[in-house]
C-alpha cells in the first residue's frame, strides 16, 4: 500500500460468491478498466475481478507511463486519440487525482529514411484525428532545449515529429482510482486469487477454478498481459503471442525543468521525467522470449549510452532504480481485443509495451462488447480472427521505440 492507497482510496472488500455475470480474469489496467466502465456505463456489477497478485502488480504498475495517440495505422490512431480523451477527464470523472499531464513528445529522426516516416506519421496521424507536425531541428531545440541536435557527433537530429497532446499520468493511481470506482458500485475485487483452469461446459467456458474455490459466470475474460499463453490453454485456444521482458530504469533526481517525453527510433529510447524529478528511461523489449522479470547490466548500459547520446546532462546523474515487466507481443504488434472460438471466453491482450495508454479506451470498448454481445466498431479491427483472415494490423508507430 502507498500513501495515495491508504489515505485517498476507499475500499470495500467482499467475500467471493460461487456466480457472477461476469468474471474478469486480471487485475491490472485493463482488467479493472472493464469492470469500471461495465458498472458505470451498463449497470453491470455482479463482476468479480480476479487477481493473483494485487491491482497494478503487473504491467499497468511497472510501465513507463506515456500516453499518447500518434500511431502508424488508421484504426490505431482513432483506437488511441480516443483513450487518449478519455484519460484528459479520468480525474474529474473518478474524482480521484491520477497525476495526468499533458507533456508532448518529440520523435527524432536521425536519417533521411527516418525523416520520412516522421513525415508520414504526422500525415496519417493529422488525417484521422490525432495532432502530430513535422518539426524542424530549430523547433526541436526551442521545445527541448536539453537536446544535442548533433547527437554525439554521430546521430546528428535531421528532424522529427511533436506530437503535442502526448501525456503522462502516475500508473499505480491510475489502476486503484478505477478499481475503487467499480467496487464502490457493487463491483467485487479479489486479490491473492489465482485463477488455476477453466471450467468448461462442451465449447463454453462457463467458470474458474480458483485459489479461493470454483466460480462460475455467463462471461469469463481474460486480462492477465504476459501471462496470456497459459490462459489460452486451458480455453483450448493457441494464442498468437509470445511473452518478452521489458525493461525500464529512473536516475536520481533532476531539477524540475524537463517538460516534453523524447524519443528516438534510431536509438530505440525514450525520456521522460516524473513527478518525483527522476529522469525515466525505457527501450525495446529484450530479444529473447520470456517470462523472466530480472533486470540486466547490458540493457542498462546500451540504453544509458543511447538516450546520452541524446540528452548529454544525463551524463551528471546516476542510476537509481531498475526494473522489468513481461509484455504480450503480438505478431503485428497491434492489441487483440474480442470475441475468441470458444463460447464466453473473451480476451484483452496483444498490450506488448504500448497498453497503458490504452486502458480506459480497451476497457470501455470491451465493456460494450460485454454488455451488448456485440463487437464495437472501434475495435473490430483489433480481433483476433484477422489473423486467419489475413487482415493483420501491423503497425510500426506502436512502440515507443518504433
Ligand atoms: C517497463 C515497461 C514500460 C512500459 N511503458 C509503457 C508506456 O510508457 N506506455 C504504455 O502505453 N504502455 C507501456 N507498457 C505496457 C503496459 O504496461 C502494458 O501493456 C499494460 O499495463 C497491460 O495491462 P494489462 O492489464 O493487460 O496487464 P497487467 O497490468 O500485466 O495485468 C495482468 C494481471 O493479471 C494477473 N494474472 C496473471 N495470471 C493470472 C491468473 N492466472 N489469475 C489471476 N490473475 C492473474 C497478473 O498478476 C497481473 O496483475 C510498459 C510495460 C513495461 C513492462
Amino acid at each position: 500500500m502507498n500513501e495515495f492507497q491508504e489515505r485517498q482510496v476507499n475500499f470495500k472488500w467482499h467475500e467471493p460468491k460461487k456466480n457472477y455475470d461476469v468474471i474478469i480474469i486480471g487485475g491490472g489496467g485493463h482488467g479493472v478498466s472493464t469492470a469500471y466502465y461495465l458498472a458505470t456505463r451498463h449497470n453491470i456489477t455482479n463482476v468479480a475481478v480476479l487477481e493473483r497478485k494485487y491491482i497494478g502488480g503487473g504491467n499497468s504498475g511497472r510501465n513507463t507511463t506515456v500516453i499518447r495517440a500518434n500511431y502508424g495505422i488508421r484504426e490505431a490512431v482513432r483506437f488511441y486519440q480516443h483513450s487518449l480523451e478519455l484519460y484528459q477527464t479520468l480525474e474529474q470523472e473518478t474524482d480521484r487525482w491520477i497525476m495526468h499531464k499533458q507533456k508532448g513528445i518529440l520523435w527524432m529522426a536521425h536519417s533521411e529514411t527516418a525523416v520520412r516516416q516522421e513525415k508520414a506519421r504526422a500525415a496519417i496521424n493529422t488525417a484521422f484525428g490525432a495532432k502530430t507536425e513535422f518539426v524542424t531541428p530549430k523547433q526541436i531545440q526551442e521545445i527541448c532545449p536539453e537536446v544535442d541536435l548533433t547527437g554525439g557527433g554521430v546521430w546528428p537530429v535531421m528532424g522529427g515529429s511533436y506530437h503535442p497532446e502526448a501525456a503522462t499520468a502516475r500508473h499505480d493511481r491510475v489502476n486503484w482510482a478505477l478499481a475503487e470506482g467499480a467496487m464502490k458500485r457493487g463491483v467485487h475485487v479479489h486479490q491473492n486469487t489465482a485463477v488455476t483452469n477453466l471450467i468448461k461446459s462442451g465449447n463454453r467456458v462457463i467458470g474458474v477454478e480458483t485459489t479461493a474455490g470454483p466460480m462460475h459466470a455467463d462471461i469469463v475474460m481474460s486480462a492477465v498481459g504476459g501471462h496470456v499463453t497459459s490462459l489460452g490453454k486451458m480455453a483450448g485456444l493457441r494464442l498468437p503471442i509470445r511473452t518478452h521482458p521489458l525493461q525500464a530504469f529512473v536516475t536520481n533526481h533532476y531539477e524540475q525543468k524537463f517538460h516534453p517525453i523524447v524519443a528516438s527510433t534510431s536509438l530505440l529510447t525514450y525520456v521522460s521525467q516524473t513527478a518525483r524529478g527522476e529522469m525515466l528511461i525505457g527501450a525495446e523489449i529484450d530479444r529473447r522470449p520470456s517470462y523472466s522479470y530480472r533486470s540486466g547490466y547490458h540493457f542498462l548500459q546500451t540504453c544509458a549510452h543511447r538516450a546520452m547520446t541524446m540528452l548529454p546532462f544525463l551524463r551528471q546523474l546516476r542510476v537509481l532504480r531498475q526494473w522489468t515487466g513481461v509484455c504480450d507481443m503480438s505478431p503485428d504488434y497491434s492489441p487483440i481485443m474480442g470475441k475468441t472460438p470458444v463460447d464466453g471466453f473473451v480476451i484483452t491482450t496483444g498490450w506488448g509495451t504500448w497498453g497503458f495508454k490504452a486502458i480506459p479506451a480497451g476497457g470501455e470498448q470491451m465493456a460494450q462488447l460485454i454488455a451488448t454481445g456485440e463487437t464495437p466498431e472501434l475495435i473490430a479491427p483489433f480481433s483476433l480472427d484477422r489473423f486467419a483472415k489475413d487482415r493483420t494490423k501491423a503497425d510500426r508507430g506502436s512502440a515507443g521505440t518504433h
